[in-house]
């Protein structure tokens, strides 16, 4: 079985302004790099279709996704938040971004791939219930759970979020969400300030201090998330994955390296792999830095495909 890596051209076609750091030559970039490496010929393609109001009213109250709907521009860009906006062609980016979180899902509950990666824009991770943040609309991952527990019958599903920044959009929908656990790292303090007060029992979240580096990430995987993974026993584990921790990426500061990006998989993995018999779903999260963003990719990805790292 093949890994599946699921993209549309719409979402090259969601811009929010010269400058943005959450620009489409990110998908160009996953593409050099996926040429480059020779990973290409092992991935099967598929095109990412548009999420349906009932897989995202699962997450988001219908009354948002309309709102979303009714908001989003003929012409022109409309700001959702400071660092959020829509072009006329955000809505299908952001619609088919989830729908490829779905697919995937469906793809490797259905035992049609073995894993799949979304090459997608925007991300999802700020989004809350209600409240699109931080260039995220619609959570991806988050809808990408609530299929796998809904449409096929999943009883426990672990979302990984190595993005460099707190994952506060899906801790706001799954805090306290038995069926859901949620194990993250990101850079503290810093935007957006959430995931050190109280966090819910099924949420494990690790903040490190700016300059961490690769081996305070080791550390804190190896002590805080692979126990919580292992007693969790997840049927499916979908990440999270942004590359925005990368020691190459200026958005921050936690200095990663290319071959964290495969040794965290790989232990995620093997961690999970017993319970959700190698059943991986992954969606882009942040990643800024062009070619730090494509080689982590590849890294990440060739884990996934069982091509080692
Ligand atoms: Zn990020």
């Amino acid at each position: 079985m093949a890994t599946a890596f699921i993209t549309h051209s719409d979402c090259y076609r969601h811009e929010m302004g010269r400058g943005h750091p959450e620009r489409p030559e990110r998908l160009a970039a996953i593409e050099d790099q996926l040429v480059a490496s020779g990973l290409e010929a092992h991935l099967q393609r598929h095109e990412a279709p548009l999420a349906t109001d009932e897989q995202l009213a699962r997450v988001h109250p219908i009354e948002y996704v309309r709102a979303i709907r009714q908001v989003a521009p003929q012409a022109g860009t409309v700001h959702l938040d400071p660092d959020t906006a829509m072009n006329p062609y955000s809505l299908d980016a952001a619609l088919r971004a989830t729908g490829a979180a779905v697919l995937a899902t469906d793809l490797v509950m259905g035992g049609k791939s073995a894993s799949a990666f979304c090459s997608v824009r925007p991300p999802g991770h700020h989004a809350c219930r209600a409240r699109p943040m931080g260039f995220c609309i619609f959570n991806n991952v988050a809808v990408a759970a609530r299929h796998a527990i809904h449409a096929h019958g999943a009883a426990r599903v672990a979302i990984v979020d190595f993005d460099v920044h707190h994952g506060n959009g899906t801790e706001d929908i799954f805090e306290h969400d038995a069926q859901v656990l949620m194990v993250s790292i990101f850079q503290h303090p810093f935007y957006p300030y959430s995931g050190t007060e109280n966090p819910a029992p099924n949420m494990v979240n690790v903040p490190l201090a700016a300059g961490a580096g690769s081996q305070q990430f080791r550390q804190a995987v190896t002590r805080h998330w692979l126990p919580a993974l292992q007693k969790f026993k997840p049927e499916l584990v979908i990440f999270s994955a942004g590359f925005d921790a990368h020691a190459e990426d200026d958005m921050a500061m936690l200095r990663f390296a290319d071959p964290d990006y495969a040794w965290v998989t790989a232990q995620v993995k093997q961690a999970t792999d017993p319970h959700t018999r190698g059943r991986v779903v992954s969606a882009l999260e942040g990643g800024y830095a062009l070619s730090a963003l494509g080689r982590s990719v590849v890294q990440h990805i060739r884990v996934l495909a069982g091509l080692g790292g």
